[in-house]
């Protein structure tokens, strides 16, 4: 038997059909109403030929027709391929390319963006409007192994993958938040993360599947997002460490309604220094680990314990587990080697790249390629990522480690860490750093010191460079790989 889901929005609405779905600025929708403006798109893509499998992309903001266009193109049956506005054009085509997508919706901002000499239609949502429509079938039930997204990683460590993920992964990842997080009927998530990314996705998904508000926000203000836990009754808000220290900073003295139950955090390493900071303004955070393959979080920690496990992830969410395998072997409590998963939120496998596919599951577990350990409670570190690793004389050092000591310092803005060949060492870390002060020289001397006094001498940055500002990928992630091709550049010169 194919396992089979009623189509998760229409019954929504036909379960709690007047409870708000989503709010944006001053328009609100509720689920009926969600409903109907996805029946009446998706019988606009039908009268336009989409059908069934095809492959479609979205390049478009956080905006309400972009939840609507998302779930319009579910109700046909569409896999569609969410596109990261923040990309190149020749990214972008790079993954309209690699994915085989047969149609490209976007809007008019993004048009400059998006090839048109290709084998795909380019179509403005502007331009969709005015399209006729006929009554489309509506799917009414989602089969749990069709794909419903493919999302492209970050492209942090390398080219970005077409992740494949399928109703059955969006519907585990939302019931496993929900079974860790728990659920009221008075929940409003905010959402000012992008809906092109797993983060903001999943926030939507989770809204048809429990019947829960979404505030959506085009981008991202931290005076916006603390006036709505303040004043607008939101609930639970998922961040990435950068948005959580603007929040703080923004907050100054004042402190969070008792109504604000979740601060969903993720994306990266969260720095000591700023979870310490929510500590003492009683900021319910939850710091979690996940990624594109896992459809959002697996690990996640509670407030209840971030107290006795700093820095820890948690641990894996209901349906879902993890462990830690070091030489092909299951780690011992604290011993580090690669994150492994297993879930049935955790994807198949990527697009068109069976040999990536191969190389990441073996035996239902998926080879995370990054670095941790379990503590004797079973609570997950995440030290790093196995390609940034660096080893020298023998001692693994995170990058991760050291960058959180150089931001802690109050004149650094930013810092990346690398491993630097070394004839002696084998490699020895190297420090870019981003300072706000007059004299570099001075500043680059003292960060040293500072860093002397918090970490164990092989771990202090050999060399501190200051730069003017840090590589990073559309989706804010620090490049690691470019500041190993800078200081090789530096190096030949
Ligand atoms: P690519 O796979 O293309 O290199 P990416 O891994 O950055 O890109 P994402 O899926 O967006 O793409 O990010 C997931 C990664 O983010 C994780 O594999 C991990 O390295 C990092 N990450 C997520 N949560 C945490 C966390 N709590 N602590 C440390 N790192 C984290
Ligand atoms: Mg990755």
């Amino acid at each position: 038997m194919t396992k089979v889901l009623p189509n998760w929005l229409k019954k929504r609405a036909f379960v709690t059909p007047d409870r708000t779905a989503i709010e944006y600025k001053d328009q609100q929708y509720t689920f009926k109403q969600l409903h109907q403006l996805t029946g009446e798109k998706a019988g606009q893509l039908a009268a336009a030929g989409v059908k069934k499998g095809d492959v479609g992309a979205i390049l478009l903001k956080n905006h309400p027709d972009t939840v609507i266009m998302i779930h319009a193109l579910f109700y046909i049956g569409v896999q569609v391929v969410m596109l990261n506005n923040k990309l190149s054009k020749d990214e972008l085509t790079w993954q309209l390319e690699d994915s085989q997508a047969s149609f490209v919706i976007t809007e008019t901002t993004f048009l400059n963006k998006v090839e048109t000499q290709h084998q795909w239609s380019v179509w403005t949502m502007d331009e969709m409007s005015e399209w006729p429509s006929i009554t489309a079938a509506v799917k009414e039930e989602h089969d749990l192994d069709d794909i419903a997204t493919v999302m492209y990683t970050s492209g942090t460590t390398g080219y970005p993958k077409g992740v494949i993920q399928t109703y059955g992964n969006h519907w585990w990842s939302a019931v496993g938040s929900a079974l860790n997080l728990g659920l009221s009927e008075n929940d409003s998530w905010y959402c000012s993360v992008p809906v092109f990314h797993i983060s903001g996705l999943s926030i939507l998904m989770r809204s048809v599947i429990y019947g829960m508000t979404v505030i959506l926000a085009e981008k991202f203000s931290a005076k916006e997002a603390n006036w709505h836990i303040h004043e607008n009754g939101v609930t639970i808000m998922s961040v990435v460490p950068t948005m959580l220290n603007r929040m703080v900073h923004e907050l100054g003295e004042s402190i969070y309604p008792s109504s604000f139950r979740c601060m969903l955090l993720g994306g990266g390493p969260a720095p000591e220094s700023l979870l310490k900071k929510c500590k003492t303004k009683k900021i319910p955070v939850f710091q979690s680990y996940g990624m594109t393959e896992t459809s959002s979080q697996i690990v996640t920690l509670s407030p209840d314990d971030s107290l006795r496990k700093l820095g820890s992830a948690g641990k894996a969410l209901m349906p879902s587990q993890v462990r830690i395998n070091t030489e092909d072997k299951e780690a011992k409590p604290g011993e580090e080697g690669e994150i492994l998963v297993k879930g049935p939120n955790v994807t198949r496998g990527y697009l068109n790249n069976l040999a990536a596919t191969e190389k990441a599951i073996h035996e239902g577990w998926f080879y995370t390629g990054d670095i941790g350990y379990l503590d004797k409670e079973g609570f997950l570190y995440v030290l790093d990522r196995r390609s940034d690793l660096i080893i020298s004389g023998g001692e693994n050092i995170y990058p991760a480690e050291i960058e959180s000591v150089l931001s802690s310092f109050p004149a650094v803005q930013e810092a990346g860490v690398i491993g630097k060949k070394d004839e002696e060492w084998g490699e020895v870390p190297v420090a870019f750093v981003v300072v706000n002060a007059q004299s570099a020289e001075t500043i680059i001397r003292e960060i040293k010191t500072y860093c002397e006094e918090r970490l164990a001498s092989y771990k202090v940055p050999r060399k501190i460079i200051p730069c003017n500002k840090l590589p990073r990928n559309a989706a804010g992630k620090l490049l690691r790989r470019e500041l190993r091709k800078t200081l090789g550049d530096q190096d030949e010169a």
